[in-house]
């Protein structure tokens, strides 16, 4: 060969000599296109006859491992990655309905969510009903009187940890000829695999637990073979795909999902306690105490806990001692997401609940001065010293 420039060298030189032995954990395939060989190849890889990818929007190699490994995790046939939870969420939407079709969602639903539902489902002639997902009879009646093609639901709800009967939704959802959509961020499949329990499509924002680590923006879905072919078609034309490096940090993130779960239920217990026999105290929202309104349905729905989200009200209840505790914590940073590894902390009223007028976020039940608390894989007494140091801070001594 003719020595080349080097302006072409510049483009052409070295080559890239991929192992014939298998890497021990996933390479990252960061390459936005791929070569064809000739005019064969190019059919063979379109018609899925040859493993082979495309382009980045269509997906590559580390989502497409991502998606192999989530389906399994939750039991459905196929998964497909999002760019983020929120083209998950639009995607399943979107193929599930047109206009003049209704939705009926839980009243609970994220804010997120919620503002997508008012501001490109109601405005572009899709009617969006709200309901209290705990009250099977509303729900019926609700799926009856808008016809409904979509019911959504959270498994575990925020911040006060509701839990969906998911087995009496999905019937009440298939009765009425709707499918049932079920967000399960909070939960994880390694805590409940709501498609084995009747629901149609599930999904997650990938960034919290799945993740775990607050370093990935991602999404995923998983059901039906047909309606994740459907969502997958979506997400590509709409370039809401899962991007590859998020996609390689989410596997990485999902091979220690079972330890941390069971890590985040028991610390989330241990906290929720120490919540409970707290003075400066009013309510504590958590699955595991008998006083939370579905005890009995958390402990036959998840048998290997509930995460890791606990919800108090502070007793005193103003903005100013809210603001007080939060600067009296130590370890505990205040974040609007969470599933972390570390325990983090949110003011529901300033963070996920900031679109909703105050009186409609007190009539879900979240106050002025209710705090929420993602509870990290710490030792649980570091936690709780923590929380117990901002609580002295408060000027009042703990029985605890
Ligand atoms: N669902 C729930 C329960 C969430 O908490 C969030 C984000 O906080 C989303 C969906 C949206 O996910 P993303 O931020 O990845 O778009």
């Amino acid at each position: 060969m003719s020595e080349r420039h080097v302006d072409t060298a510049a483009v052409h030189a070295g080559r890239l000599v991929i192992p014939q032995n298998r890497a021990s954990s996933p390479p990252l395939f960061q390459a936005s296109s791929y070569e064809f060989d000739d005019l064969a190849d190019i059919a063979a890889i379109y018609a899925g006859e040859r493993p082979g990818a495309v382009y980045g929007r269509y997906g590559g190699p580390n989502a497409n491992h991502f998606e192999a490994a989530l389906l399994e995790l939750e039991g459905a046939p196929a998964a497909v990655g999002a760019s983020a939870g929120m083209a998950a969420i639009h995607a399943a939407l979107a193929t599930n309905v047109a206009a003049g079709d209704a939705i009926v969602a839980t009243r609970e639903v994220y804010g997120g969510t919620y503002a997508l539902l008012e501001n490109d489902y109601r405005g572009r002639g899709i009617d969006v009903a709200y309901v209290d997902q705990s009250d099977l009879a509303a729900v019926r009646a609700s799926l009856a009187e808008t016809k409904a093609r979509v019911l959504y639901v959270e498994a575990l709800t925020n911040p006060l940890v509701h839990v969906a009967d998911l087995p009496a939704l999905a019937e009440a959802a298939h009765a009425a000829g709707a499918v049932l959509v079920v967000d399960a961020t909070f939960a994880t499949p390694a805590l409940i695999r709501p498609f084995e329990l009747g629901a149609d499509l599930v999904l997650h924002s990938v960034g919290k637990y799945l993740g775990g680590h607050g370093d990935v923006g991602a999404g995923v879905l998983a059901g039906r073979a047909d309606a994740i072919a459907l969502a997958r078609a979506y997400l590509v034309r709409t370039g809401a795909s899962m991007p590859h490096f998020e996609a390689w940090l989410a596997l990485r993130g999902l091979r220690t999902l079972a330890l941390r779960m069971e890590r985040h239920s028991s610390n989330a217990g241990a906290v929720a306690a120490y919540l409970a026999t707290a003075p400066l105290v009013g309510a504590v929202y958590h699955p595991s105490l008998t006083a939370h309104p579905q005890h009995d349905l958390a402990t036959r729905l998840y048998p290997r806990g509930t995460g890791g989200i606990v919800a108090f009200d502070l007793a005193r209840g103003d903005a100013q001692d809210v603001d007080r505790f939060l600067r009296g914590l130590e370890t505990i940073a205040i974040v609007h997401s969470l599933g972390e590894v570390a325990t983090t902390i949110s003011y529901p009223a300033v963070s996920s609940h900031r679109p909703l007028p105050p009186h409609a976020r007190r009539a879900l039940g979240v106050g002025d001065a209710t705090l929420r608390i993602s509870v990290g894989i710490e030792h649980p007494r570091d936690i709780i010293a923590d929380l117990t140091r901002a609580f002295e801070g408060l000027g009042q001594p703990l029985r605890a």
